[in-house]
């Protein structure tokens, strides 16, 4: 009998991250102070460990996985990649379809997998608290998890409009122990100056980085996490691609594209750059895997966005990073409910976007929901969101396999499962969520905004 589920034994966990800095045709943009100038190691230092800063940095292809951490991974991992027969059955295609399912991890998306790293360098760090944002709460839940498996104190700025509709990601994160505080918070001088200006202030992303980096910055045992775009947790993701390429391996087949959502960038990065070390020598079909990254029309950061140097939080707290941007105060629409709402993208996946070296495209709210109803009712598996938007691009290519008759291996990154994101299917079943294409004279004014150098 066939097997649908490849799964790989846990002494197969890769030993190495793999770092597509070694790879990439041109260097990447280093980031730099609001004057432009570098910025130092130190300036860095003051919010990260030195391992850390020095995967930041680094451009050696193979970086080894503590055993500390390998140790935590065997918890979930190998993650299955498994082939979604029934999918290909409901859509009659000729296609074969595969997904990596990342929400077998203890908080049921791929964030543990940058979360247990962090934690670990930082303990090794002597550090004793770390600080971090999260919007939804899936980062927040990773990293009060990881937290807890190294005896490290977690402090959570939640956006306050999730902290209010989202009750049970804030309880998740509590019995894991960390403490979490509805953002804009009197914690903080960015929270109180808020607050002074609107005690309704319902809060973003930007800005409970700002609080939570604040706390940081000022305080010699705390550190901050963050849970994507930057380089170290793009290399800790590729743990998903490596073990995905070993599963392909086993199956006796290998991808022609790979689909993930893309917010920041990390579950992409994870599961893609992988394959781009085959890229560079041709591919192993005899041609490149097709690498694209899936956002939505309402946050189209890579598809609409401009590649400059902008900040990476509302109140220009982080250095610039040279990224696709929508402006660092870009908001994004109440009405989406789909997540991947970052209004930049990890420097490392825009350099290759801006190289051609991997695709984007950006789908509607309203088809992705779509999408995810059908591959839960085929395969079962109730999609997070943010996963929906990769699953729609893949039924999609493989309506298009249907419509030529060709057999390709379409493989995405199910990054996570949507147990507490049942909220935001009622609404789609409610009739209440509607397509928003983020307009482009919108994201021109949002533009003018970004730091002159
Ligand atoms: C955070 C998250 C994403 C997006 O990851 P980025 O690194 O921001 O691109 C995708 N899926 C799930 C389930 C997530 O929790």
């Amino acid at each position: 009998m066939e097997s649908l589920r490849i799964t790989l034994d846990q002494s197969e966990i890769p030993t190495h991250w793999y770092n597509v800095v070694a790879d990439m045709p041109t260097p990447p943009a280093p980031p730099l102070a609001a004057d432009g100038s570098p910025v130092s190691p130190e300036q860095m230092g003051m919010i990260f460990p030195m391992a850390i800063l020095e995967q930041e940095m680094s451009a050696e292809r193979w970086i080894p996985i503590p055993e500390p951490v390998r140790q935590i991974y065997r918890l979930w991992r190998p993650s299955p990649l498994i082939r979604a027969r029934r999918l290909e059955e409901v859509l009659q295609t000729p296609a074969r379809i595969f997904y990596k399912y990342e929400g077998v991890s203890p908080a049921g998306s791929h964030k543990p997998n940058t979360a247990v790293p962090q934690a670990y360098y930082n303990q090794q760090a002597g550090i004793r608290r770390i600080t971090t944002e999260t919007g939804a709460g899936q980062w927040g839940c990773s990293m009060a998890f990881a937290g807890q498996m190294f005896g490290l104190e977690v402090r959570v700025y939640m956006v306050r409009i999730s902290y209010e509709q989202k009750p049970f990601r804030r309880s998740m994160m509590q019995t894991w122990g960390a403490e979490v505080f509805a953002s804009p918070s009197s914690m903080t001088q960015t929270g109180r100056d808020l607050l002074g200006r609107d005690p309704e202030n319902q809060g973003s992303l930007g800005i409970a980085i700002s609080e939570a980096v604040e706390e940081a910055a000022a305080r010699s045992d705390t550190s901050y996490a963050l849970g994507s775009v930057l380089n170290h947790v793009a290399l800790h993701q590729t743990i998903i691609g490596q073990e995905a390429k070993k599963q392909f391996e086993k199956a006796g087949d290998w991808p022609d594209v790979v689909f993930a959502p893309c917010g920041g960038g990390s579950s992409f990065a994870g599961v893609a750059f992988p394959f781009i070390a085959d890229n560079a020598s041709g591919g192993r079909n005899g041609r490149p895997t097709r690498l694209v990254a899936v956002e939505p029309t309402s946050c189209p950061t890579l598809t609409k966005g401009a590649y400059a140097y902008d900040f990476g939080d509302a109140s220009g707290f982080t250095p610039l990073m040279k990224m696709y941007t929508l402006g660092h105060d870009f908001m994004p629409p109440g009405i989406h409910a789909g997540g991947l709402r970052y209004h930049g993208d990890s420097p490392l996946v825009s350099q290759l976007y801006h190289d051609g070296l991997i695709e984007a495209v950006a789908v509607p709210q309203l088809a992705t929901f779509e999408a995810g109803v059908m591959f839960a009712r085929a395969e079962g598996v109730i999609p997070a969101p943010e996963s929906n938007h990769a699953i729609r691009a893949a039924i999609d290519e493989a309506v298009r396999c249907r419509e030529s008759g060709e057999s390709r291996t379409i493989f995405f990154n199910l990054t996570g499962h949507g147990h507490f994101d049942m909220a935001a299917y009622d609404r789609y079943f409610a009739g209440q969520l509607e397509d928003f294409e983020y307009p482009q004279e919108a994201i021109r004014a949002s533009l003018e905004h970004l730091p002159r150098l």
